[in-house]
This record gives C-alpha cells, sequence and structure tokens, in this order.
C-alpha cells in the first residue's frame, strides 16, 4: 500500500485515559518504545469526567480500613463474581497507585491534619475514597500527562529527541489488530482529520479503550466510547467475559433536555444528599436486599447521625451498591411515584448550607447551572438511571493483563472481571492504576520473551484492513450510518436495559442481526478528510459485536445478579455464581457464547468474611471448603 504512514514500536497503547497513560509510563520506565494513541483530544478521556474519587484502603479517615476490609466491599458490590486475584491486587495496590500519584505531582484535598482525605462513597464501609474536590479525574490526568511530560525531558536530554520513547498520537482512530499467526504484529488505523492510514508495527498492544455506552440511548459516556477495544480483542481472537453486567448509574440527570443522561456524582449522596419520591418520601428504606440487612440503616434518624458518627450508626440506604439504587429508583418511576419527566428527587440543597455545597461539589453546581439552569443549593434535582459503565470486558490474566492472544494485552474499562457484576464507585480510578501499570509490566515481559523474533505484518492482512475501512464509501445509497445508530441505541435501550425480560432480549437479538446485515450495506459521501459519518459507519461495526454479546449473555443468565436484572428470574441463584459467560467471534462474525467456572476464591480471602454472609452467596460445595482442616 503506497498512501500509509508506517511506524514501528515496543509498545502500542490504545487509549490515553487513566489505564493507558499508567500502562505507557510503565513501559516506557522498562526503556521501551512506546506509542499512546487517542480518537479524541489528548487529555480528553472519560476518566476526567470522574468526580468522585480513587478509592484505596489508606485509613486517612477512618484507621479500621485496610485492603481486606476493601476486597471484601469489592466482592460484596460484585456479588462475589469478581476475579478473586484481581480484586485482591486491586485492594492491596491502589493505596500505593494513589501515593505514586503524589509523587507524580497530584494536590488531593486534605485531612485537618495535613493527610490525603477520603470521603464515603456506595458501597464502601469506611470513607476511602480520595479526592480533588469533584474533579478527581481531571487531577489524575493532569498528573499521569505531566508524568508523560518529564520523561520526555528526560529522552530529550539523553537522545535529543523529547519523542523518542514516548509519542503521543492524538485524534487517530484504530480499526483492526494485525497478526502473524496467533501472534499481535500490529495496529492499524487513521487520522481522523485526514483519513489518511497509518500501520503501528509492534509486537505487543495494550487495549485501554474504555467502554462502550454509546450503544444505549441514554448514556453518562461520550462519542468515543462505542465499544472499540472489545471489538479488536474480538476479531483478534481473544475472549470477553460478563458482558451481560452493564451498570446503570442510578442518577443521571433526566431534566432538563440539555443535561439528559449527564451524571450526578454519588458524592451528592455521599455528602448528605437524599432521594424522594413525588409524594416526599425517602423511599430508600423501603429497598435494602436481605444480604444487606443489618448493614443499612432502618430510620432516617440514625441514617442521618450516621454521617456525624459514622462508628456508632448504620450508614443510609442511600449509599446502597449503583444496581440496588437504580433499580429502586426504576421502581418508584414505574409505580407512579416518579417526577414530571420520569425520574426521582435527588436534593442536597435542604441538606447543606450553599457554601458548602459549592466548596464540597463545584463542577456539579457550576455545571448544571450554566448548561441547565438548575441551582443544586437551591433545588432538588430530577435524576434517573443512565448507562455508565460495563463491568464485562476483554477476558485478562490478573497478574499481568495479558489477554488470550500472545502480545495482547488489556486494562482499565475495556477488561473484564475485577469488578464481578457490579462495580463499586470509585473502584475504576484505581483499577486504572493498579492495571495499567500491570500491563506495562506485563507487555515489557512478554516483549524479553520474544527476544529477536518479532511477529512480521502482512500486506495482505493491510489491504484487507484497508479494504474493511473504506467500503462505506463504495456502497453508494446504502444505509445512513447515523439510522442505524439511533435504532441501535432504541432497541439496546428498550429491550437489553436495566430490566430484562426473555421474550424482550430474543427480540433485541433478531433486530442487531437485522441491524448488522444492514450495516454491511452502510454508505457514507464524501471523501475521507474530517468526515463524521464515516467514522460513525466504522464505530458500528464495534458497536454491533458488543451489544450482541450483552444480548447473548444477558439471555442465557437466568438469574438477577449486579449490574444484570431479569424480570422473569428476580433472584439471585447461588448455582450462577461460579459461573462466568465468554464470547468469542467466529471468522463468520457470528458471536459463540461458552460458561466458564469463576476462579476459586482462595481459602485465606473467604476467611475475611462472616460464614453466615457466605452461605448468601456460595454454594454448599463451595463453603465446605472451609470445613476442611487448614492446610
Ligand atoms: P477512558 O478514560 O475511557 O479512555 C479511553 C481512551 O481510549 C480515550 O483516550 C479514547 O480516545 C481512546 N479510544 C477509544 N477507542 C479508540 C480507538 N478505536 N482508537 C484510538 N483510541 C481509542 N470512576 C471512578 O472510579 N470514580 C469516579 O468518580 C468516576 N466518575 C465518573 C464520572 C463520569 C461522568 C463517567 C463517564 C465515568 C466515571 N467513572 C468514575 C468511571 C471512570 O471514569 C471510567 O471507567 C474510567 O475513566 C475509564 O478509564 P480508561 O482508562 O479505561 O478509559
Amino acid at each position: 500500500m503506497t498512501d500509509l504512514e508506517r511506524h514501528s514500536y515496543d509498545v502500542v497503547v490504545i487509549g490515553a485515559g487513566g489505564a493507558g497513560l499508567r500502562a505507557a509510563i510503565e513501559a516506557r520506565e522498562h526503556g521501551l518504545r512506546t506509542a499512546i494513541i487517542c480518537k479524541s483530544l489528548f487529555g480528553k478521556a472519560h476518566t476526567v469526567m470522574a468526580e468522585g474519587g480513587i478509592a484505596a484502603s489508606m485509613g486517612n479517615v477512618n484507621s479500621n480500613d485496610s485492603w481486606q476490609v476493601h476486597f471484601r466491599d469489592t466482592l460484596r458490590g460484585g456479588k462475589f463474581l469478581n476475579n478473586p486475584r484481581m480484586a485482591e491486587l486491586h485492594a492491596r495496590e491502589a493505596p500505593q497507585r494513589v501515593w505514586e500519584l503524589e509523587t507524580y505531582g497530584a494536590l488531593f484535598d486534605r485531612t485537618a491534619d495535613g493527610r490525603i482525605s477520603q470521603r464515603n462513597f456506595g458501597g464502601h464501609e469506611y470513607p476511602r475514597l480520595a479526592h480533588v474536590g469533584d474533579r478527581t479525574g481531571l487531577e489524575l490526568i493532569r498528573t499521569l500527562q505531566q508524568k508523560i511530560v518529564s520523561l520526555q525531558q528526560e529522552d530529550e536530554r539523553e537522545t535529543g529527541d523529547a519523542e523518542a520513547r514516548l509519542k503521543v498520537f492524538a485524534e487517530l482512530t484504530v480499526t483492526d489488530l494485525l497478526l502473524e499467526g496467533e501472534a499481535v504484529s500490529g495496529a492499524f488505523g487513521y487520522w481522523r482529520e485526514s483519513g489518511r492510514f497509518v500501520l503501528f508495527e509492534t509486537p505487543t498492544v495494550i487495549l485501554a479503550t474504555g467502554g462502550i455506552g454509546k450503544s444505549f440511548k441514554v448514556t453518562s459516556n461520550s462519542w468515543e466510547y462505542t465499544g472499540d477495544g472489545h471489538a479488536l480483542a474480538l476479531r483478534a481472537g481473544a475472549t470477553l467475559i460478563n458482558m451481560e453486567f452493564v451498570q446503570f448509574h442510578p442518577t443521571g440527570m433526566v431534566w432538563p433536555p440539555s443535561v439528559k443522561g449527564i451524571l450526578v456524582t454519588e458524592s451528592v449522596r455521599g455528602d448528605g444528599g437524599v432521594l424522594r419520591n413525588s409524594e416526599g418520601k425517602r423511599f430508600m428504606f423501603d429497598y435494602v436486599p436481605d444480604v444487606f440487612r443489618g448493614q443499612y440503616a432502618d430510620t432516617e434518624e440514625e441514617a442521618d447521625r450516621w454521617y456525624k458518627d459514622p462508628d456508632n450508626n448504620l450508614r443510609p440506604p442511600e449509599l446502597l451498591p449503583r444496581d440496588e439504587v437504580a433499580r429502586a429508583i426504576n421502581n418508584e418511576v414505574k409505580e407512579g411515584r416518579g417526577t414530571p419527566h420520569g425520574g426521582v428527587f435527588l436534593d442536597v440543597s435542604t441538606r447543606l448550607p450553599a457554601e458548602e455545597i459549592i466548596r464540597r461539589l463545584p463542577s456539579m453546581h457550576h455545571q448544571f447551572k450554566e448548561l441547565a439552569d438548575v441551582d443544586i443549593t437551591a433545588e432538588p434535582m430530577e435524576v434517573g438511571p443512565t448507562c455508565h459503565y460495563v463491568m464485562g470486558g476483554v477476558e485478562v490474566d490478573a497478574d499481568t493483563a495479558a489477554t488470550r492472544v500472545p502480545g495482547l494485552f488489556a486494562a482499565g474499562e475495556v477488561a473484564g472481571g475485577m469488578h464481578g457484576s457490579n462495580r463499586l464507585g470509585g473502584n475504576s480510578l484505581s483499577d486504572l492504576l493498579v492495571f495499567g501499570r500491570r500491563a506495562g509490566a506485563g507487555a515489557a515481559a512478554y516483549l524479553e520473551s520474544l527476544g529477536d523474533k518479532r511477529p512480521a505484518v502482512s500486506e495482505g492482512d493491510l489491504d484487507a484492513a484497508a479494504t474493511v475501512a473504506l467500503a462505506p464509501f463504495g456502497n453508494d445509497g446504502g444505509e445512513n450510518p447515523y439510522t442505524l445508530h439511533q435504532e441501535l441505541q432504541q432497541s439496546m435501550n428498550d429491550l437489553v436495559g436495566i430490566i430484562r425480560r426473555e421474550g424482550e432480549m430474543r427480540e433485541a437479538l433478531e433486530r442487531l442481526a437485522e441491524l448488522r446485515r444492514r450495516a454491511s450495506v452502510v454508505g457514507v459521501e464524501g471523501h475521507r478528510q474530517f468526515n463524521p459519518g464515516w467514522h460513525l459507519a466504522l464505530d458500528l461495526r464495534n458497536m454491533l459485536a458488543v451489544s450482541e454479546c450483552v444480548a447473548r449473555a444477558a439471555l442465557e443468565r437466568t438469574e438477577s445478579r449486579g449490574g444484570h436484572t431479569r424480570e422473569d428470574h428476580p433472584s439471585m441463584d447461588p448455582a450462577w455464581r461460579g459461573v462466568n459467560l465468554v464470547c468469542s467471534q467466529r471468522v463468520d462474525g457470528g458471536i459463540d457464547l461458552v460458561h466458564q467456572p469463576v476462579p476459586a476464591i482462595r481459602r485465606d480471602l473467604l476467611e475475611l468474611f462472616d460464614r453466615k454472609e457466605l452461605a448468601k452467596y456460595l454454594t454448599e460445595e463451595e463453603l465446605a471448603v472451609l470445613d476442611a482442616p487448614a492446610p
């Protein structure tokens, strides 16, 4: 191919959010030539939007906290379906990653005695989220970028070229991974501005592409989140797990339209905000499930006392894990106690003085005042569930972030397993840092094992990738990508959304098959220079593949757990706790789905829990491990 820009790197990181940047820093620290690619501007990733904070058991505000308590909370949140090794590594290493960020220059909010302050969040037993007001993600990205610049300055001093070992390619979309045999040999993409094709020859790719929210109609996700990394992995022969588990954040704005879907951070509830229905009732007390009884307050008085005295009172039920709160809101609205625009009220205005709200939640206050003329210090917000996060993702080895494809690694939201069936707030930012670092180190170890034998890119595969990318220009009068996208979003929202039913999911799969057929003849007009219709046409194939995984897995799992609620199977079933649903893609593009056991929880980790609590989740056979003589 002649009109092709070619680069050669040791490591190519796709994604410049927290996971991608931390992975790239690690790869560069191992001395490797590393490229960071991102679809949008450098610095504009979901990570930057994260508000609440980073969960890490530093114990600065309550010294009872420890990695063991964090591990327990994470498994409870994920309803025990988490990959236990990932949850363990995450809980153990998160504090180191936060302190490390400080050494990179992060300026966290402080406690009165000068330590990093930590705030309460849903599902976390102790105040655990290190934060910078409600702009934590911004500080995280700023700091990681600053670290990258400092490494580039080091390289400039050493080699005279700041980009000798670490270079950013912004506004470049990767559309395919290239393989020699089964191993990664490169990545293929296009510059969004010029449409020009680019080849990265590389034996290792780290996927850090974030989530899939744009497949749903109401979402807190922005335009980049079309499941590209999930789909790239599938096409390269890797597997996706847990795709049925999609998190609907309970509090997205439902009104006014200018802010529909935009997130209201959980910190609003962590700092005292309460949920009320149209009758003015604080309804969450009616929705504490049996597995959480005894951990949450029964009365408003006790719940309110908890904010001042958490050691001697139980926490408010507004701080239950997200899946519970989202289902409760959904039910209130369904039973006719919703707001005029189909949500419930979230009120912090009557709970804290205006100046305190502005101090603690500056972005929330500013953003809603500017975008929607809603003053959160003076009136309640109207909120409801919004598609926010995907727990499912690329199946990886916990320690190295390696996928089944040699040379392919994944970290951050695109990877699966860590959060089980439901992620706790704050556990994503820590996940990005812990597993971003591990992915960088994993790639370095893999490269070392390769020695000088690097897989080669075949010209045939390169031509094939270019042909697929150009196909929409050849379909004159073909299907409109915007229409297809709208229909996809509507179908996923209506038929595979927060409450799922067998018949509807079957209908969704039929619609997806039809959309896939129509997408094969999607057509675009114009030329390759900045052409959003073309970009969307290419993203569609990813969204369709990923949506099919979500729908297939959701239909297969006949129980309700975490971010997967079946109206026809409303309870959690211990027999399903040990099952991961694993998707792979056939050569004809179809999705296969198999059952695979969830890795067993080590005995010493099981012993962190009360046996009575374990009995709510585990089968008798699983519990029997605890009866065997200690090794
Ligand atoms: P992202 O930060 O999503 O970055 C993905 C990167 O991949 C981007 O650079 C994108 O351009 C790039 N990319 C994607 N596809 C391609 C492609 N084909 N080619 C090239 N580049 C590509 N979590 C918390 O723990 N605490 C919080 O307080 C919190 N608040 C949140 C608030 C909001 C509004 C949202 C949306 C999320 C929040 N989350 C929070 C979740 C968390 O922010 C995300 O899960 C996390 O930032 C994902 O990070 P990542 O590094 O995996 O990917």
